[in-house]
């Protein structure tokens, strides 16, 4: 833990800095001036010395793609590397914060600096707006010491960038870690294929739910748009229709093809533990990888690191099933 001195404050966009358009909130620059404005006027706020860089095009982070995640990337990495920052403060529209956390929490392996996600669920000065506070509240964490790594920070409550998820839309308190069933080993020694210095591609990849109806046909043609992993959200422990022989030998064809097929658990706080009842074994036979207790956002921002790195199916599906930045342990 350490003081950071030299603060980065990464304005990507989001409701936190949004105007009133006449379609409904809209990102807008100048949000530099109106935090030092509010710092201005509230001398007690603890701060380290910071400076604003903002990302273009701003956006609604509904509109985040893979792209956006290695722009994320390189700014921070540029700011820490080049510019001597010691710390980096992302604010983020919440719809996608917690995807860019985890995806971030990947790409940034290895970089000996704390990086803090926050955003606001309404817009700086909007009245009883939570964007002040939170934003205070991450600049008084840096000030104080944080451990390296990426966190997210939102209403006075500081997560692991690789378990947390948005769970409400109409309170202030949206996101939560919930309790997952923690397991796999942790990786002893990160390859540096896989630090931030590693550069990434954008690789087509699909997040299925099985819910009742879920067809062979449907796997089929996600396989036919040329995706390189597919992360199933399976039922409770890791389970899904195990009597659906054509689904399973979608499945099967699919690990066949060089694509990495995962699995996690649709349940909040579920994970996958395959072997507690048939219909999970016959799933895990046609190739799954376990996905234990991970998010979706984790499990998402996973494949994108390693699959964009451009590792093989192997390789791939090694690190999948290792704890790598504390997203299954
Ligand atoms: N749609 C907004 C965004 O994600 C919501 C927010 O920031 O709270 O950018």
């Amino acid at each position: 833990m350490r003081a950071v001195k030299n603060l980065l404050v990464l304005y990507t966009g989001g409701t936190i800095g949004m105007l009133q358009t006449p379609e409904g909130l809209a990102p807008a620059g100048g949000f530099e001036a109106r935090m030092r404005a509010w710092l201005d006027a509230h001398p007690e706020a603890p701060r380290p010395d910071w400076r604003l860089q903002e990302m273009s095009p701003l956006l609604d982070s509904a509109n985040m793609q893979q792209g956006n995640w290695l722009a994320m990337r390189d700014a921070i990495v540029e700011a820490v590397k080049q510019d001597g920052h010691d710390g980096v403060l992302l604010l983020h529209g919440t719809d996608t914060l917690a995807y860019s956390a985890a995806a971030l929490s990947f790409l940034l392996l290895g970089l000996d600096v704390p990086v803090v996600l926050t955003g606001s669920m309404l817009p700086a000065g909007a009245p009883d707006s939570d964007a002040w506070d939170n934003l205070a509240g991450a600049l008084a964490l840096f000030s104080q010491g944080l451990e390296n790594g990426v966190q997210l920070f939102f209403a006075g409550k500081l997560m692991s960038g690789v378990r947390a998820s948005k769970l409400r839309s109409e309170a202030f308190d949206a996101f939560a870690a919930l309790p997952r069933h923690r397991e796999g080993e942790r990786a002893a020694e990160l390859p540096t294929t896989l630090s931030y210095c590693q550069p990434r591609s954008p690789v087509n990849l699909a997040v299925l739910p099985m819910y009742p109806g879920i067809q062979a046909a449907h796997v089929r043609a996600l396989l036919e748009t040329g995706i390189k992993g597919l992360l199933l959200e399976c039922y409770g422990s890791g389970t899904g229709p195990s009597d659906d022989e054509a689904l399973l030998d979608a499945l099967r064809d699919a690990g066949q093809r060089g694509v990495l097929v995962a699995a996690i658990s649709q349940c909040m706080e579920g994970s996958v533990v395959f072997d507690i009842y048939e219909a999970g074994s016959r799933l895990r036979d046609t190739g799954l990888v376990s996905g234990g207790g991970m998010t979706r956002e984790a499990a998402l921002g996973k494949m994108f690191g390693l699959l964009g790195a451009g590792l093989d199916l192997a390789t791939a599906r090694h690190w999948f099933a290792l704890d790598m930045c504390g997203e299954r342990a």
